[in-house]
């Protein structure tokens, strides 16, 4: 089956074909390990792995590299200001390398609780410095780059273009519309690939411009090009990076090797908070902790980015979280209904969950519908039969949604789940529930009537909502 990815350099839909025949090799721009991760950073990891998940349902080998930020990322993108993670050091007491070990582990602790599969390669950057210098000093060679008192500067003006994947127009921008920060620079789209260390810096290396430090665009030219050759299929990464960091990516490679190094550029929208950016200033800025500490399973968090396509905003709410999690309950009851279920099955069911896996095969190969894709695995649930063969579905399913559907449920909630309360009810219930959420009471009254009419009770307890036979 077809799979279709959106570009970002083409700027459209494109029929997904790799470079090899069965593997596929993918660059995942990683972590500044500077601060903890936010739940907007892990949509994004969590939309990385839906990728490489997606292409192993498919029968590809995926071979992924993701770099770990541990130097050069300096605070505004535009390089300017201190590098974050000197930044951080300073604040918090501690080495550069002690703050890139602790966040990094915490960042690594975030993608185990979420069951993000790891990627194959994953590279720090201080470990490739001799790499990056070799680039940069066949960028000098090659003409592409030029010394300053204070870095050395790529010359987006020599290439033939620049800003293909966020439609940059340099000529436009020569006519000054920007503020220049640095006047040695010679165009305003210059960015630093080697940057002079100033006096008592925490992190510098000896180089042929005294010590330095690598720029953070460097960085990912270097490890994509030493792990997975001078193109590969795939390179990811979060919205923001398409006009700074990737685009510089590409100019990098085009001077040193005259290609663009990936074929698809797959990226992330944002997630927002109360409608708009999380910021410390708002006091929003929430981690997986925070919704782990509200006693939900971190994997709701990852069922709840399934809500919205990656491409489009998806706006984070308490609400939406105690909504998911709920769904997330009845899907593993629903697994294990159908898992110990004695009833047979006939031709006539095969066909029927040959087409739903097929609608999900579908859904997820078309750019990752996973809001459709889900849709099929309540289809599955919901299947009127309860049989074996829909649990070995829904676990088929899950090597993609990777939410844990065979995960044990708490025996209470299952007793008040499973005494074989009918779908039609099940539905109701979920209305009610969403009712209750918008503080619709009339509605959800409404539905608690309807729902005795139709032999059943509900109670709003302590521990939360039961259903008993009335
Ligand atoms: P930061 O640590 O804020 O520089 O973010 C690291 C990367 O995570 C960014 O380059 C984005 O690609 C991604 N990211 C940051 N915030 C969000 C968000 N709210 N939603 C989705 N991705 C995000
Ligand atoms: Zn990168």
């Amino acid at each position: 089956m077809d799979i279709y990815l959106t570009n970002t350099l083409t700027k459209k839909k494109d029929i997904f074909k790799p470079l090899k025949e069965k593997e596929v090799s993918m660059y995942s721009c990683g972590p500044t390990v500077y601060k903890d991760a936010t739940i907007g950073n892990m949509r994004t990891n969590i939309f990385q792995d839906v990728l490489r998940r997606m292409l192993e349902y498919n029968g590809y080998k995926v071979k992924q590299v993701m770099n770990i930020t541990d130097v050069g990322h300096l605070v505004s993108d535009g390089d300017e200001g201190e590098d974050k993670m000197v930044k951080s050091a300073k604040e918090e007491h501690k080495t550069p390398k002690e703050i890139a070990e602790h966040y990094t582990k915490l960042f690594f602790d975030d993608l185990k609780d979420l069951n993000i599969e790891m990627p194959e390669i994953i590279c720090k950057a201080t470990d490739y410095i001799q790499e990056m210098l070799e680039y940069v000093e066949k960028l000098v060679e090659k003409g592409y780059a030029y010394e300053t008192s204070t870095a050395i500067y790529f010359d987006v003006s020599k290439l033939d273009e620049y800003g293909i994947l966020s439609g940059i127009n340099l000529e436009e921008q020569k006519s000054g519309a920007r503020i220049e920060v640095d006047p040695e620079k010679k165009n305003p789209y210059d960015f630093a690939l080697w940057i002079k260390a100033p006096e008592n810096h925490l992190m510098k290396w000896d180089s042929p411009w005294g010590p330095s430090y690598p720029g953070w665009h460097i960085e990912c030219s270097a490890m994509s090009r030493k792990h997975l050759g001078e193109e590969f299929d795939i390179h990811t990464g979060g919205i923001d990076l398409i006009p700074t960091h990737h685009e510089n990516e590409i100019a990098q490679s085009k001077g040193l090797t005259g290609k663009i190094p990936a074929r698809y550029w797959i990226h992330g929208e944002y997630l927002l908070i109360d409608g708009g950016k999380m910021s410390k200033s708002l006091g929003n800025v929430y981690l997986l902790k925070d919704i782990k500490e509200k006693g939900y399973d971190p994997l709701v968090y990852k069922l709840f980015c399934y809500t919205a396509s990656y491409r489009n905003k998806l706006n984070f709410t308490w609400e939406g979280i105690e909504s998911t999690s709920k769904a997330l309950e009845r899907m593993r009851i629903g697994y294990k209904t159908h898992k110990n279920g004695t009833d047979k099955i006939e031709a006539q069911d095969k066909e029927n969950l040959k087409q739903i896996e097929e609608n999900f095969h579908k859904a997820i190969n078309d750019d990752m519908n996973m809001t459709l894709a889900v849709s099929y695995v309540w289809e599955a649930i919901k299947y009127p039969k309860k049989l074996k063969e829909v649990s070995e579905l829904l676990e088929k399913m899950d090597t993609v949604l990777g939410i844990e559907i065979n995960k044990e449920i708490n025996s209470n909630k299952q007793e008040n789940m499973e005494q074989d309360i009918p779908e039609e009810i099940k539905d109701l219930i979920e209305q009610r529930q969403k009712a209750r959420e918008e503080k619709n009471w009339q509605e959800s009254d409404r539905i608690r009537d309807l729902i005795k009419e139709k032999g059943y009770l509900v109670k709003d307890t302590k521990e939360g909502m039961k259903i008993e036979k009335g």
